[in-house]
């Protein structure tokens, strides 16, 4: 399931490494559909030169069925056979097309899924969930990740196990014993784990709003006595000129 799961577009929950087989039909149909209409203008209806066919079986071009065209169509059939009514197969361009094959394998793979896979492909189909794919992995706007990060991260996405099962588990320093996907670590207070990845998430918001006003606090006090802290981040004039507190949540999708 991982591997179908890495085909689907990142906004999906894949990885964008798209699977040749699955795409080969819809992108042939959709390039036949945008050039059905160019072919007919380009090529004659009569031959140019009588002569060069002798006996002249000439017909015209049919350009209204390519060679192959079925059997793609058979295929995006075959991949999405309860799909195919809100599209028109002889009119669709490649990226329609690839949507709803998308859709599809997106919706079987959900249909497929454990309870706790439910939760995680929700949880990273939301927005913004894989910019961390997108980004230009530059390390002098800290957005590259070490190797051994980034390959955590891409398990924890794919639903990938990466800690060895029972009985040669790891166990937490809280001493639990650890579960193979690393889910225990999420939400264990154990060292403090979890404030430090909330503070610096809080950082990263800080730090991205100072630039915009140099007036920006952390951990902002209301005024007088009160020690209370509405949010994380205090940016005094965010929009239309009203102050704004962000408050920082860190949700763990179990
Ligand atoms: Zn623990």
């Amino acid at each position: 399931m991982s591997w179908l799961q890495a085909s689907l577009p990142v906004r999906q929950g894949g990885l964008g490494l798209r699977e040749a087989v699955r795409m080969s039909s819809s992108a042939f149909i959709g390039s036949c559909n945008s050039v059905r209409s160019l072919c007919s203008p380009l090529l004659p209806t009569t031959p140019l030169l009588e002569e060069s066919v002798p006996n002249s079986n000439y017909s015209s071009p049919d350009f209204s069925v390519f060679p192959g065209e079925s059997t793609a169509k058979d295929h995006i059939r075959s991949l999405a056979p309860d799909s195919l009514d809100t599209i028109d197969l002889t009119s669709s361009s490649q990226r329609d097309l690839q949507r709803l094959l998308d859709t599809k394998l997106s919706t079987t793979i959900l249909e497929n899924a454990s309870l706790r896979d439910r939760a995680r492909l929700d949880t990273i189909s939301a927005p913004h969930a894989g910019a961390w794919l997108r980004a230009i992995p530059n390390p002098n706007l800290s957005l590259a990740m070490p190797q051994r990060e980034f390959i955590i991260a891409v398990c924890k996405w794919l639903g990938i196990a990466f800690f060895p099962p029972p009985p040669s588990s790891k166990r937490c320093s809280c001493g639990q014993v650890l579960d193979s996907y690393g889910d225990h670590l999420l939400g264990c207070g154990e060292g403090n784990w979890r404030n430090r990845r909330h503070n610096a998430l809080a950082d990263i918001v800080f730090e991205a709003l100072l630039s915009d006003n140099a007036n920006c606090h952390r951990e902002q006090r209301l005024c007088g006595d009160s020690n209370a802290r509405p949010g994380d981040v205090y940016h005094p004039d965010f929009e239309r000129g009203r102050p704004t507190y962000f408050d920082i949540r860190v949700r763990n999708f179990l």
